[in-house]
């Protein structure tokens, strides 16, 4: 086993609301806890684009981007028993502590351990990070950075997966997957037999519809102002298409569904249309807000619109245990019930980062993979 500092290539922002830039960056070795992954392959996520648009509740400048990715255990620091050197693993967006309150009502996603919490911001619990530049401190995006051709991770936020997975595919279990098909499987507990709304086919939107059809959901509207999207949101399981830059979603979803759906998902991130999307559900139902609005948004629902039981809520990272959750979902990957390879639109190299970004501010990719020379 190696140790020391390595050097790494990395795609960070030096300052809030900075362009990101792609820098050679010092990855120290990995202390209790901790993990050192070798990246093969990373997403490139819409809080990713936040980080850049300084629209990110979480991250702070100067960072290292990324936060859905794989690789392979290059080291681990003292006390770290679940995964060795040469073992594949996912990086996840929730890294629980098992011991506090949420922990040990097996809510993990909604964690507030003290390491979970420093981690969210990038920091270790001795307050430092593992990634310097110029001798100061880099953040790693939600504790990943997975950005990077190296990264030193809490083992906590790690998923141990067999060496035969395709890593570009399953590293988008670390974030967009998990989100989007645990907000209609866990978070909204769809049960078959119901009719839901998916506003906005991203990356996460199309997991929301795949989780939709695992839960046996019988009528799925996907809604979205891009054509080829929703062609795709079809392959993956929506029943119904909505071209909302051509025709009126609450018309087309009403002469569906007249009494409306039992559940609408927001997945654009607009406080109006997540308040708007009350309209579309019938009595009882309930919206799920996925996107995410920008900090301080005003959702305007009003009072009328949430008349007759109707209910609006968050979703933590689809309410997902990863130990728990991503086993499941390789599961049903393996078994053809979920498909991953179909949401990956493009596979770039590293150095090409300005075009993942590029696409997801023209929202002309469901998901761009960068993947390192393994
Ligand atoms: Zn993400
Ligand atoms: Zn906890």
């Amino acid at each position: 086993m190696t140790t020391g500092i390595r050097i790494a290539r990395a795609v960070v922002v030096l300052e809030d609301g900075g362009q990101p830039v792609l820098e050679e960056v010092e990855v120290w070795p990995p202390q209790r806890g901790e993990v050192l992954v070798r990246i093969v392959a990373s997403g490139v996520c819409a809080s990713d684009a936040h980080v850049v648009n300084g629209r990110s509740p979480v991250a702070k400048a100067p960072c290292v981007l990324g936060h859905e990715g794989a690789g392979v255990v290059e080291e681990v620091g003292p006390g770290v028993r679940s995964v060795s050197p040469g073992d594949r693993v996912i990086i996840t967006l929730v890294g629980p502590c098992g011991e506090c309150s949420y922990c040990v009502d097996a809510k993990p996603w909604l964690c507030n351990g003290p390491d979970t919490l420093r981690a969210m911001t990038g920091v270790m619990s001795d307050g430092r990070t593992r990634v310097r530049l110029d001798g100061k401190d880099l953040f790693p995006f939600m504790g990943a950075g997975t950005m990077a051709e190296f990264s030193v991770v809490r083992a906590a936020q790690l998923v141990k997966v067999d060496p035969d997975l395709p890593l570009d595919q399953v590293c988008l279990l670390g974030c967009g997957v998990v989100t989007g098909t645990g907000a209609a499987l866990k978070t909204a507990r769809v049960q078959p037999g119901d009719a839901v709304v998916v506003i906005g086919c991203g990356g996460v939107g199309l997991n929301v519809i795949q989780g939709a059809r695992l839960a046996g959901a019988t009528s799925i509207i996907a809604a979205d102002t891009k054509p080829d999207k929703l062609e795709l949101a079809r392959t993956l399981g929506a029943t119904h298409t909505v071209d909302v830059g051509s025709v009126d979603l609450f018309q087309q979803v009403l002469s569906i569904h007249p009494e409306g759906v039992d559940f609408a998902f927001e997945v654009v991130g607009i406080p109006q249309l997540a308040a708007d999307s009350l309209k579309l559900l019938r009595r009882g139902g309930t919206t799920v807000l996925v996107g995410s609005c920008p900090p301080g948004s005003v959702i305007p629902v009003t009072r009328e619109n949430l008349m007759m039981e109707r209910r609006i809520m968050t979703t933590v990272a689809g309410s997902t245990s990863p130990q728990l959750d991503i086993p499941k979902l390789i599961r049903a990957y393996r078994a053809g019930r979920l498909q991953l390879g179909e949401l990956v639109s493009s596979r770039l190299l590293l150095t090409d980062y300005a075009q993942a970004f590029a696409a997801l501010e023209t929202g002309s990719a469901a998901r761009t993979v960068l993947t390192f020379s393994e």
